[in-house]
């Protein structure tokens, strides 16, 4: 097994290879050693126009030349991704008899037939996948996004005004959340359930224990410090939950000119683990490591919740990019991990708080009436400085987006707009970007 850091040092290299060697990268679930025996194979060779095909190594897998590249692939890889009728619906769902998923199969011919590859494997089933399809797994392997997203230096504006409507500024939304994690919206109004409003922009609200929306005003018999005029230091929403919210919106519906105190800082922590990855890769590597317990016990409340989850505070993807965090200090719950990582949790842990308690990335602002925080829950933290209501009101109202609900209607968006050029960032479960 590769440790995550070996794992991300050797796919960088791998990918840095492939990019200045300019050889072919190997399809997917291709191995090297298949390209071996491609001089001294018996193979059918179909060209169609700058693109052939051929078997290799006695069937068990398909060299496919594109653009004076070749890629190869495995014959039970393929098989797993025939495109015939009969082994996927319309739906997209695989209908595929798994008794054929062998490593065994072999393919016995291949014909490239406008674009599309027809198949004929030893158990007797013909079948056929698009050539483009390959290609785009072969692009997703290749052009491997490693690179850091941006951080915002003043906090990223635009206004609503429009934006439930009108796909173009919807996509501008979340182009901005994508990049840099956060958006403050103006023009918003000050009706209550614009919120609601937005979050169903992308299908419908993420709902939790504090019900479809919530109101964060001051009161005195409060379920949460949130709805008090307490400080709140710097936070993710509901870590405690299997799947914690993935945007918050906070819609400012009033916030009085005679209220002191009260405004929202925001930081993003991507940035802030890569120093840490760099600085002090023990605590890097110890925190994306042990899990720590996120909980919310409370029975004094209407409806009593009782949720425990564990988690390590930084969560990696395939090649050691950070995808998500999770840190909520005010939802920790004790340590239950074996006794020789304690000492190097705490470390670990106490040097990441400094580091985000001294950052020079944090972003203040005093919401007003109408605007609107946006932001990714598992990247930007948010706190909110103590305030004084000096016989004022103070009133916002959020809901949350699941994270596969922002990342389903950015990748849809950016098809169907054509805008390409822009890959989702490090949302959780996405690999390869
Ligand atoms: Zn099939």
């Amino acid at each position: 097994m590769f440790k995550p850091m070996e794992l991300r040092r050797l796919l960088i290299a791998s990918i840095k290879f492939h990019r200045n060697a300019h050889k072919p990268l190997l399809g997917p679930l291709a191995s090297q050693c298949s390209l071996r025996y491609m001089s001294c194979l018996q193979y059918t060779h179909t060209p169609s126009g700058s693109t052939s095909a051929k078997l290799d190594n006695h069937g068990k897998s398909l060299i496919v030349q594109a653009n004076g590249e070749d890629s190869s692939y495995h014959s039970t890889w393929l098989r797993h991704n025939c495109q015939c009728p009969s082994c996927l619906a319309p739906s997209g769902q695989k209908t595929i008899d798994l008794s054929e998923i062998t490593p065994s199969i072999t393919l016995k011919s291949v014909a490239l037939i406008d674009g599309r590859l027809n198949l004929f494997w030893s158990s007797g089933h013909h079948g056929y996948i698009q050539i483009d399809y390959l290609q785009t797994r072969r692009n997703l392997q290749q052009n491997a996004d490693l690179s850091t997203p941006k951080t915002a230096i003043d906090l990223p504006v635009m206004s609503a005004t429009g934006l439930t409507n009108d796909r173009e500024k919807l996509w501008r939304w979340l182009y901005l959340l994508n990049e840099y994690g956060v958006c403050l919206l103006t023009n918003m109004g000050e009706v209550q359930e614009e919120c609601k409003k937005l979050a169903e922009t992308m299908y419908n609200v993420q709902d939790t224990v504090y019900g479809e929306t919530f109101h964060v005003e001051a009161q005195e018999d409060f379920v949460n410090i949130a709805y008090s005029n307490q400080t709140l230091t710097f936070h993710m929403d509901l870590i405690y939950y299997e799947s914690p919210p993935g945007l918050q919106i906070l819609h400012c519906l009033r916030f009085d000119d005679c209220v002191e105190g009260g405004e929202s800082v925001m930081l993003d922590m991507f940035p802030v683990v890569e120093e840490l990855r760099e600085k002090w890769p023990k605590h890097f590597k110890t925190l994306s490591r042990v899990p720590a317990t996120f909980q919310k016990i409370h029975y004094e409340r209407e409806k009593p919740v009782e949720m425990v989850s564990y988690c390590p505070h930084i969560q990696l993807d395939r090649y050691g990019k950070v995808v998500r965090m999770s840190w909520s200090p005010p939802f920790e719950g004790p340590l239950d991990v074996p006794k020789e990582d304690v000492i190097p949790y705490y470390e670990a842990y106490h040097c990441l708080a400094q580091m985000l308690d001294k950052s020079k990335l944090k972003l203040s602002h005093r919401l007003k009436p109408g605007e609107a925080m946006t932001f990714n829950n598992r990247r930007i933290l948010h706190s909110r400085k103590h305030f004084t209501l000096n016989g004022g009101q103070r009133h916002l109202q959020g809901a949350y987006v699941n994270i596969d609900h922002f990342k389903s209607t950015y990748e849809v968006l950016c098809k169907q707009l054509g805008k390409t050029e822009v890959p989702i960032r490090r949302v959780f479960n996405v690999n390869s970007s």
